[in-house]
This record gives structure tokens, C-alpha cells and sequence, in this order.
């Protein structure tokens, strides 16, 4: 079966058509600027040249529609007939507390997504588009939402409370929901397969580092804790988002400046990290080059990026009592040799030692530790549309 990868932005849609026979890909692409002027779509079918038009999208429809004409261009295409396509498969942000996994969406599922709106106000209304643009454009095709928030649901309640009054959790559903879902349990199941550990006795700790990161707690295959909350703003300092911080700090600013809520949590989420600490990028390369050339404030965001990465760390190992593996994935954690070298750095008092030139290789699924180290320390690439094209499969 040829399975269809949706992620919907609100404005832009990311897709792979991926053949469940060997797992292959068969094209992949990207339509930006949705709904603005100079939306583009970038096309790349495997073993065939790329291809990319500049066309108007004024809305996901179109989107959806132009993602299909490209899979079966007949000189770009992939496949003949969209009827190939046996199921779609959208990556959807928030499923709150009631979808705690993959499922094939019909209306009550529409509505629950609906419902999530105010908790991921940026995402869900654009997923639930990508999902009633499949329905209209591929008609009788099952459509299968896989939900970042799922994984983390096994969390118990002591990891998942704030302490903030109780009738806000009981009213509102205000609680830790995490995020990056899919590819925390892509990454943590292939650790554990990768190690070696026994699936049903293992402590693994995910570092996803990315533009936007988290990390989870993993014990034995489920996640007992996990570094974004409510929304994706709380955890590690991001590209551009705080991550932790006193909210005291939102009410004395915007006092200060006579700003809103809104308008701090806009800066809270798209104007700090380490963008704000280096006043330079929210790009690592960026940071590791100015670190390199005596930038003081792009290695002073590499401190504090690294510094609570290993805090997390710290505290995961804590959590799980003890720990077997620890696994760097995403755009920093996968292709970053300094910052896994500053983060691992932490934790010589325990036995873990890095091999430094193995940290410096790239490529697929490798162990970066040495053998005499007490916790094995990997790079797994992650693959969340890959794990989103299996739970399709396995739903339909
Ligand atoms: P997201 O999915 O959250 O947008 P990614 O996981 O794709 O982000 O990660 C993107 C980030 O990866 C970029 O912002 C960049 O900082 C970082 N990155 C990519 N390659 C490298 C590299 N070689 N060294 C350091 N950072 C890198």
C-alpha cells in the first residue's frame, strides 16, 4: 500500500508518499506560502529531477490538490491514478486528553481536534484543513490522525500536574500534554532496539534538538515524563522560544512596557532562545561559527542551550532511576558534534564517555559513546513521517 504523509502548517503543507511494501520513498515536497501572495510547491520525486511551480494556493484545498496533479504529473509523477493511495496519514498537534492515539478520523475525531483549537491555536485548525481537503479531494480514502501530544499520554499524573489550582486542570484541561510525540517514540523504540536493551526493561532518555526541542523520560517504551507542557513553549531554551522561566518575568515586563499577554508570549515564543541570547541566529551552525570566531554571546547561548539540556538530562536520569541509553536526534541533536559534546560533558562524574571522533562522523544510527562508557550515548535520525506512515498502516 502507498501511504500519503501530511503535515499541515497554517501556511504551509509538507508531504511524502511513502510505499509500505520496503518503506521507500517515492516523492516528497512542499507547498509554502498558502493563502499568500507567492505560494510556491517544490516537488521531489525519488530518481527523477525536482520540480517546482509557482503557483497561487488560496487555500489548503488548492494546496492538496496541486500535491496530487504532482504526484501524477506524467512527467514528475510517481503514481497514475490517486486511487493508489491507500490512506493519508496527518500529523496533527494537539489531540488534548481524549485522543491519546492514532486513529481513523470521522466526525466525532473532527470535532475533537476542533476542540483542541485553543490549545494549539497556530496548528490544528490548520490540520483539520489538510484533513477536510483529502475528504473532498480523495473521497472514500481513510484518513488516519496521528497526534504529536499521543506518545506522551502515558506520563503519570504526578509528571503531568502543575501545581496551579486544581479546578484549572478540572475546567480548562491545563496540564502537561508535551509535544514532538512521534518522534520521541520513533527515536526512543530504535534506540532500544539499536542498544539492545530489552523492550520491557529499559530507561531511555530522547533529547529531540531541533529549532523547537524536548526531551523524554522512556521507561520500558513509554513516556513517563517529557520537557514541553501545555504547549511547546516550556522545557530547554529553543531557536527562538525561552523554554523555562519565572512567569513573574511576563507580568514585570509587561508593566515595564505596557505590553499584553499576547504580545509578551509573541516575544516569549518567536523572539528569544537563542536567537535573543546570541543577538545574532537562532541557527546552531550559526552559533558554533560565532563561538568559533570569539562571538562571547553566540557561546554564551551555546552554555545555556547545553548547560539545560544536561539539567533535563539530570533530571530524567532521576526520574527513570538510573538510565541505559541517551539518544541525540533532530536538525541540532542529529547533526551537531559540539553541542552533544557540551551536553555529555556533564556527565563524566557518572562513567559516560563520548568518543570524540565518533561524535565528529555523521550518518545513520551509530553509538558515540565508548565501549567502556556506563550509558550508551546514540544518534538516531529521526523519522517522524515514517512513523506517522506505519501507524497509518497499522490503523487501516
Ligand atoms: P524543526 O523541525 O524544529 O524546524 P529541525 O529538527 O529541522 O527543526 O532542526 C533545524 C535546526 O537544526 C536548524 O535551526 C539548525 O540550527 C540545526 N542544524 C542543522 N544542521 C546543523 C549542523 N550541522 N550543526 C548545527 N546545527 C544544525
Amino acid at each position: 500500500m502507498k501511504i500519503l504523509v501530511l503535515n499541515c502548517g497554517s501556511s504551509s503543507l509538507k508531504y511524502q508518499l511513502i510505499n509500505m511494501e520496503n518503506e521507500e520513498v517515492l516523492a516528497k515536497g512542499l507547498c509554502e506560502r498558502i493563502g499568500i501572495e507567492g505560494s510556491a510547491l517544490t516537488h521531489k520525486p525519488a530518481g527523477k529531477d525536482k520540480y517546482e511551480i509557482q503557483t497561487p494556493m488560496k487555500d489548503h484545498q488548492v494546496a492538496v490538490q496541486l500535491v496530487l496533479d504532482a504526484l501524477m504529473d506524467k512527467d514528475h509523477g510517481v503514481i497514475t491514478d490517486a486511487k493508489e493511495i491507500g490512506a493519508v496519514g496527518h500529523r496533527v498537534l494537539h489531540g488534548g486528553q481524549k485522543c491519546t492515539q492514532s486513529v481513523v478520523v470521522d466526525e466525532k475525531i473532527k470535532d475533537v481536534i476542533r476542540e483542541c483549537f485553543p490549545l494549539g491555536p497556530l496548528h490544528n485548525p490548520a490540520n483539520l484543513i489538510g484533513i477536510e481537503a483529502c475528504e473532498k479531494a480523495l473521497p472514500g480514502t481513510p484518513n488516519v490522525a496521528v497526534f504529536d501530544t499521543a506518545f506522551h499520554q502515558t506520563m503519570p499524573k504526578k509528571a503531568y500536574m502543575y501545581a496551579t489550582p486544581y479546578e484549572w486542570y478540572e475546567k480548562y484541561d491545563i496540564r502537561r500534554y508535551g509535544f514532538h510525540g512521534t518522534s520521541h517514540a520513533f527515536v526512543s523504540a530504535r534506540a532500544i532496539e539499536f542498544a539492545g536493551l530489552d523492550p520491557n526493561n529499559s530507561k531511555v532518555i530522547v533529547c529531540h534538538l531541533g529549532n523547537g526541542s524536548s526531551l523524554s523520560a522512556v521507561l520500558n517504551g513509554k513516556c513517563i515524563d517529557t520537557s514541553m507542557g501545555l504547549t511547546p513553549l516550556e522545557g530547554v531554551p529553543m531557536g527562538t522560544r525561552s523554554g523555562d522561566l519565572d512567569p513573574a518575568i511576563v507580568q514585570f515586563v509587561a508593566n515595564k512596557e505596557g505590553k499584553t499577554v499576547d504580545e509578551m508570549l509573541t516575544i516569549l515564543n518567536k523572539k528569544s532562545g537563542v536567537l535573543a541570547i546570541s543577538g545574532k541566529s537562532s541557527d546552531f551552525r550559526d552559533l558554533v561559527s560565532g563561538k568559533e570566531q570569539g562571538d562571547e554571546r553566540c557561546a554564551l547561548a551555546l552554555d545555556i542551550f547545553t548547560y539545560k539540556v544536561a539539567k533535563y538530562i539530570g533530571s530524567y536520569i532521576t526520574a527513570l532511576h538510573g538510565v541505559d541509553a541517551i539518544a541525540f536526534t533532530a536538525g541540532v541533536g542529529e547533526n551537531s558534534a559540539p553541542v552533544r559534546e557540551m551536553v555529555m560533558s556533564y556527565f563524566d562524574y557518572m562513567g559516560i564517555k563520548l568518543d570524540l571522533e565518533k561524535n565528529k562522523e555523521f550518518g545513520d544510527d551509530r553509538e558515540i559513546s565508548t565501549p567502556d562508557s556506563s550509558v550508551k550515548v546514540l544518534v538516531i535520525p529521526t523519522n517522524e513521517e515514517l512513523r506517522i506512515a506505519r501507524e497509518t498502516l497499522e490503523l487501516v
